[in-house]
């Protein structure tokens, strides 16, 4: 394909994330947001965003700028078929994780690793973060593997890798040396914070976290308050630790299910503290509504799940991730950030017709991440989209659509993917 050349697409494309020239007059936008403009690129970049002028010849593609999965665990894809949770308990999907942790090899973390990121980049996804489990034997095997991952894929995927440990794992002598080889590798620390509590005990090991992160330079990502009792009881302790030390690294915080089930006044009062503090949230819709607030013979009405409206109020920025996929956490799910965003339609009444809906996938997704791109399209930015096979949102999210994915303005070739050809990628226009 000819770099030099400038190629054109027709397509519908959120107006909330195009900027368009001053001189180019505001196009149609459709009531879910959309206008048709005719879009090129050359060497990689975008080139230029036009109208498209005959209005009989609408476009039959709704294209976006490649997407985003803020929150996965890659290590452990996969191993459902393995080890099933058939009863969804949180308690038994940790303890068969653990089980599963034993078995963990290599070769078996790169297979499942491999396979989420094909099916990630032939999706539309550009970027992502996964947690790894990181104590215990097969931990070294997991962060060799993703690393080497990480090099292999850069071209089509930015890899963030996250340390999971117990949070008191951060106080220890081993947690230090952890901390001291995942800065090294430009990892971020993570950890679970969910109850049972334990008081001024918790205070210092989160003291001590944040204590590490601001030596080593390091963001977190926490899984915390995942959880149906005790509300929001982790974020407030989190909050209190920020008050006594100033933190100097991003702070992100996975799940905050509980959060929700907070009084609506204290749910303010929290979510403004958060966004003074500068604590962003990734909401995780799917395994909240698989895992929390089960009943042993009765299904439940009230669903833990981070409050995300509320945060976005607030001025926090929120980001939806899909966790979980095919393991003893979640059953289903196959890195189809369209796919997420169908099911945050019903579950966390996020429509992408509405910038606050759109944005948790998009901009604030990239923001989080900290990527040198927030996904608006405009002159310059890079040739990165997804194109899907729909002339509207409802079309895009009433079933999984058939898409095609440029990257650095060259289309991906689907067959070479399916057959995981790495070295083949291309098409050849
Ligand atoms: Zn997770």
């Amino acid at each position: 394909m000819d770099q030099k050349r400038e190629f054109f697409l027709k397509a519908w494309v959120p107006r909330g994330l195009v900027c368009l020239a001053e001189n180019i007059e505001e196009p149609r936008v459709t009531s879910e947001g959309l206008c048709p403009l005719k879009i090129g690129w050359e060497a990689g970049r975008i080139s230029s965003i036009g109208l498209i002028d005959d209005l009989e010849a609408f476009p039959s593609n709704l294209l976006l700028p490649r997407l985003l999965e803020p929150h996965a665990h890659l290590d452990k894809a996969f191993t459902w078929r393995k080890f099933p949770n058939l009863l969804g308990r949180y308690n038994n999907a940790l303890e068969l994780n653990l089980k599963e942790f034993q078995t963990r090899t290599f070769s078996s973390v790169r297979e499942r690793a491999k396979n989420a990121l094909f099916l990630a980049l032939r999706h539309g996804v550009r970027a992502l973060r996964s947690h790894v489990d990181s104590i215990g034997p097969s931990s070294e095997a997991s962060w060799e593997v993703l690393l080497d991952l990480r090099k292999e894929w850069k071209s089509f995927i930015d890899l963030q890798l996250v340390a999971l440990v117990p949070l008191e794992y951060w106080s220890t002598r081993q947690g230090e040396i952890l901390a001291a080889r995942v800065a090294s590798c430009g990892g971020l620390f993570g950890g679970v914070f969910a109850p049972p509590f334990n008081g001024n005990n918790d205070n210092s090991r989160l003291i001590k976290l944040l204590k590490l992160a601001n030596k080593f330079g390091c963001a977190i990502d926490l899984h915390i308050d995942e959880s149906q009792i005790n509300p929001a009881a982790g974020l407030q302790q989190l909050i209190h630790a920020l008050k006594q030390l100033k933190i100097t690294v991003p702070i992100t915080c996975s799940h905050s299910s509980s959060m929700g089930l907070l009084p609506s006044n204290r749910l303010r009062r929290l979510a403004e503290q958060l966004e003074i503090y500068g604590v962003n949230v990734i909401a995780l819709p799917l395994t909240n509504a698989w895992l929390l607030g089960r009943n042993a013979r009765a299904t439940s009405c009230k669903r833990p799940l981070a409050p995300i409206q509320q945060l976005q109020q607030a001025g926090v920025t929120v980001a939806v991730g899909g966790d979980n996929v095919q393991d003893p956490w979640f059953p289903i799910g196959n890195f189809d950030p369209i796919a997420l965003m169908a099911y945050a339609l019903p579950i966390a009444q996020l429509a992408p017709w509405q910038r606050l809906g759109l944005a948790p996938f998009t901009t604030s997704a990239a923001y989080l991440m900290g990527l040198d791109w927030d996904g608006t399209i405009k002159l310059g930015s890079p040739a990165d989209l997804l194109v899907l096979e729909a002339d509207s949102w409802v079309g895009a999210l009433a079933a999984p659509p058939s898409r095609k994915v440029l990257v650095a303005g060259r289309w991906l070739d689907d067959t070479s993917i399916s057959h995981q050809n790495f070295n083949n990628f291309w098409t050849n226009e």
